[in-house]
């Protein structure tokens, strides 16, 4: 990709804490094209109480995904029909192989493709200590860490001045029911966009900015 590309579609797939949606905001701002997380969206319905969301709340909790139809309603929308129509990040989905399947037959439908697939590695125990020490604005759902990116002033955000939460699915045992679905549900997709010659993996273990230049030298952005 270059940066000529005017409307570039980016997915990032990765365990959870591997930094997906810190990298997405900082492509989202660099290539002017909005972020659209799964997650986020997902529990903007929960909170707002649509029947998406009530569906949605339990699996949530859990650290499950939510149904099939639920998240790919609300992303396709999004993707192709809303914010996303010329151009997006995309973080968290497609998670499972249903997802994949949905998503491929949409693009065939609006005749779209998908420039890059983005892969975040990290290794399982440093995934556990980023996931504890999340923070979240719960008004521009900006993250942050405890010890890895502190806001300037405690439990503000810098950007908009909003109260910082943890989630409740960054508990130590909600963490591990979301690697073990990581690995069943979610790797499968990952093989699917290596063999459509669309992944691209990188070594997320490093700092925020590292990974994020190792990104646009591999996707030459
Ligand atoms: P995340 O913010 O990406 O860690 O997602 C938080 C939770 O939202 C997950 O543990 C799932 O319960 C749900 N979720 C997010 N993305 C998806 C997806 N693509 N499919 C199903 N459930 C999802």
């Amino acid at each position: 990709m270059s940066d000529t590309n005017s409307n570039p579609r980016l997915i990032l797939l990765g365990p959870p804490g591997a930094g997906k949606g810190t990298q997405a905001e900082k492509l989202s701002e660099h290539l002017d094209v909005p972020h659209l997380s799964a997650g986020e969206r997902l529990r903007r319905a929960v909170d707002e109480g649509t029947e998406a969301g009530q569906r949605a709340e339990p699996y949530i909790e859990q650290g499950k995904l939510v149904p099939v139809e639920v998240v790919v309603d609300i992303m396709s929308e999004a993707m192709f029909f809303g914010e996303g129509a010329e151009g997006f990040v995309v973080d968290g989905f497609p998670r499972n192989i249903d997802q994949y399947r949905e998503l491929r037959e949409t693009l065939e439908n609006e005749g779209e493709e998908i420039d890059n697939v983005i892969s975040l590695e990290v290794p399982e125990e440093e995934i556990i200590r980023r996931l504890t020490g999340r923070r979240i604005c719960e008004e521009c759902g900006r993250n942050y860490h405890v010890d890895f990116r502190p806001p300037e002033e405690d439990n503000k955000c810098d950007v908009c001045g909003g109260s910082l939460y943890q989630r409740e699915d960054d508990r130590p045992e909600t963490i591990q029911e979301r690697l073990d679905v990581y690995r069943e549900e979610s790797l499968p997709v990952k093989s699917k966009y290596r063999e459509e010659d669309l992944l691209v993996e990188i070594d997320a273990s490093g700092s925020i900015e590292d990974v994020f230049e190792d990104i646009r030298s591999r996707i030459d952005i």
